[in-house]
């Protein structure tokens, strides 16, 4: 990240521009406010990042272990205490949900704008790259994934389906296959099962599909099927009432 070949502006977020008295660019740590020879012809920033590694006042070099005691608003005029620790794993999943969930894209995190935010905030956060957050937003999918079906198999819920195909500019064609449920508690849940590729639109092929979905989610009880308006939908109602009849 902070060595020649990374982008050249990240080392700027840590150190300060400015000349010394015959006009020749220098570099001045954020930190500790030592002083480097900076001139883009003949010093790399290589150096700045080994100085990094060994600033004393550099917040990712102090101990990270302790404690710290927060204040939270916890709404308009409430305001809790709490102990409070740094931990990167949790930061890390936090960003991957983020992502998740504001549909950003795996960039995002390369982004000079969002590493300079997360510097100023917590300068002790490690952040990850785009290969790394996607394999966290991957890992973050199967957990959620796990705990729905689990909650499937200890509820046996009914379930309402609701099928919609898609067709993308590179001519494949998807399924995105939704359950609605009524929780415990009378509350209506909406939950994508699965948005997959499929062969074709017919459908004896789309019967297949969600067939094989519902095994995966170990989800055998159905109350409604809703499908588009198109005739080949007519061929899969009918070919997944068969299915659910054996
Ligand atoms: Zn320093």
């Amino acid at each position: 990240m902070l060595g020649k070949n990374g982008p050249r502006s990240l080392v700027w977020e840590y150190f300060e521009k400015n000349e010394d008295s015959n006009g020749a660019p220098r570099a001045k740590c954020n930190y500790c406010g030592s002083s480097y020879a900076a001139d883009s012809s003949l010093n790399g920033t290589l150096s700045l990042g080994a100085h990094l590694k060994k600033c004393k006042k550099y917040p990712r070099n102090l101990e990270t272990k302790q404690a710290k005691i927060a204040f939270q608003n916890i709404s308009k005029d409430q305001i809790t205490i709490n102990a409070w620790r740094f931990a990167q794993e949790g930061c890390r999943k936090a960003l991957a949900k983020m992502i998740l969930v504001d549909g950003l894209p795996f960039s995002f995190v390369e982004m000079k704008g969002f590493r300079h935010f997360i510097n100023v905030i917590q300068p002790l956060f490690r952040i990850p790259s785009r290969r790394t957050i996607r394999r966290d937003c991957f890992e973050f999918f199967l957990e959620e994934k796990k705990n729905l079906k689990l909650f499937f198999k200890e509820t046996r819920l009914r379930v309402c389906l609701t099928t919609d195909t898609w067709t993308s500019i590179q001519r494949i064609n998807y399924m995105c296959l939704t359950a609605h449920f009524i929780d415990k508690n009378w509350n209506l849940q909406k939950r994508i099962l699965n948005f997959s590729p499929i062969s074709s639109h017919k459908g004896d092929d789309m019967a297949i599909v969600i067939t094989k979905c519902l095994l995966d989610w170990g989800l055998d009880k159905v109350f409604t099927i809703t499908v588009d308006n198109a005739s080949s939908n007519d061929t899969t109602v009918k070919e997944m009432s068969n299915q659910f009849n054996k």
